[in-house]
C-alpha cells in the first residue's frame, strides 16, 4: 500500500469515527438532555459536564493512539552473546535460506532477524506488513487508527477503548430511560388529551385555566428540537449503531485489559499457549507462568504509570525502553541456572 493510499484511508477512517462521535453527541442532546430537562436540574447539569469530559477524553485518547508511534527498534541493536562475525554469518545463512529452500538453517532461538527491514529484532518485536516496519512489543495492527498498537501507544489505545465503553454504556442506559419516558408520556397524552375549549362565562373559570395550564405543561415534556418522525428515526439509528459498537469495543477492551494485566500481547498468546501445553505435558502446568508476567500490579504500572493521573491520561511514556524486558522471578531463576 502506497503512502498516499495509507493517508487517504486514514483520513476516511478518522472522518467516519468523528462523524459517528458527532452524531452520538448531537443525538444525546436531542433525545436525552432536552426532553428530560437536564439543563434545568442540578443532577442534569452535573451529568452534562461529566458526559462531555468523558467524551473529550475519548476523542483525545483516540487522537493520541493515532499520532503516537508504536515504537521502532534501532538499526544498531544487536543481540548479546555473539560477536560481529558470528552475527554476520547468521545473517548470511538466513539470506541464503530465503533463496534456497533446501537450506534448513535454524538460527539460535534468541536471535531473530527481519529480512524485510534488514535488522535484528529485539525481544517482543514483530514486523507489520501494513506499516512495513518492525514494531516494538507489537500487539496488532488496528485499521481504525491506521497504526500498530505497540510498546508506546498501548496506553492511549486502551484508554480509547475504556472511554468508548464507558460513554457507550452511559449513553445506552440514558437512551433506554429516555425512550421509555417518551413512550410513557406519549401514551398518557394519547389517553388523556388536553381540553382545548374553555368556557369564559363559567364561574369556575380560574380553576379550569389553572388545570389546563398544568396539563399543557405536562404535554410540553415531549417537545423536541426536531420533528416527531425524526425523533423515531434518531432512536432507531442510535440503538442500531451504539449497541453493535458498544459490544465490539467492550469485548476488545475486555481482552486487551487481560493482556495488560498478564503482560502479554495478541501475538504472544499463541506462544504462551504452546509453552503451557509443553509444561502441562511435563507435569509442571500448575507452576507455569508467562515469562514477562510479574504480577497484575507491576504489569499494569509498566504500561499505565504509577499515579492515578497517569492512568486516566492518554499521554506519557511506558516504563523501560521497549527492548530490554524484566522477567518474572521464576524465569530469572531458570536463566541464572542455565548460566
Ligand atoms: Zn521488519
Ligand atoms: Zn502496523
Amino acid at each position: 500500500m502506497s503512502i498516499q493510499c495509507t493517508i487517504s484511508s486514514l483520513i476516511i477512517i478518522i472522518n467516519i469515527v468523528y462523524l459517528f462521535i458527532l452524531f452520538a453527541l448531537t443525538s444525546h442532546w436531542i433525545l436525552v438532555f432536552h426532553p428530560l430537562r437536564f439543563l434545568t436540574s442540578i443532577f442534569g447539569q452535573i451529568y452534562i459536564v461529566f458526559y462531555h469530559v468523558l467524551f473529550f477524553m475519548l476523542i483525545y485518547s483516540y487522537w493520541q493512539s493515532i499520532v503516537t508511534p508504536p515504537g521502532y527498534p534501532s538499526k544498531n541493536w544487536y543481540p548479546e552473546g555473539k560477536s560481529k562475525e558470528e552475527l554476520d554469518e547468521i545473517v548470511d545463512n538466513i539470506m541464503e535460506q530465503r533463496k534456497n529452500s533446501n537450506n534448513h538453517f535454524k538460527p539460535p532461538s534468541h536471535i531473530r532477524y527481519c529480512v524485510t527491514c534488514n535488522i535484528f529484532k529485539p525481544p517482543r518485536t514483530h514486523h507489520c506488513r501494513h506499516c512495513k516496519k518492525c514494531i516494538l512489543k507489537q500487539d496488532h495492527h488496528c485499521p481504525w487508527i491506521a497504526n500498530c498498537v505497540g510498546y508506546q501507544n498501548q496506553k492511549p489505545f486502551l484508554l480509547f477503548l475504556f472511554y468508548t465503553t464507558v460513554v457507550g454504556t452511559i449513553s445506552t442506559v440514558f437512551l433506554v430511560f429516555s425512550a421509555f419516558y417518551v413512550l410513557n408520556v406519549s401514551i398518557q397524552n394519547a389517553e388523556d388529551p388536553t381540553p382545548v375549549t374553555i368556557n369564559n362565562n363559567n364561574n369556575n373559570n380560574k380553576d379550569i385555566i389553572l388545570s389546563t395550564s398544568e396539563e399543557q405543561q405536562q404535554h410540553q415534556d415531549l417537545e423536541f428540537l426536531v420533528s416527531g418522525p425524526m425523533v423515531t428515526v434518531l432512536y432507531i439509528l442510535n440503538f442500531s449503531t451504539i449497541i453493535p459498537v458498544l459490544l465490539g469495543v467492550s469485548g476488545l477492551f475486555y481482552f486487551q485489559s487481560g493482556f495488560i494485566f498478564s503482560n502479554l500481547t495478541s501475538v504472544e498468546r499463541y506462544e504462551r499457549k504452546s509453552e503451557y501445553k509443553i509444561a502441562k505435558r511435563n507435569g509442571v502446568g500448575e507452576e507455569y507462568r508467562w515469562r514477562y508476567d510479574r504480577g497484575p500490579r507491576n504489569n499494569f504500572k509498566d504500561v499505565f504509570g504509577d499515579t492515578f493521573r497517569q492512568w486516566i491520561c492518554p499521554v506519557g511514556s511506558p516504563r523501560g525502553d521497549g527492548i530490554n524486558w524484566k522477567l518474572n522471578n521464576q524465569q530469572q531463576q531458570q536463566s541464572e541456572q542455565l548460566v
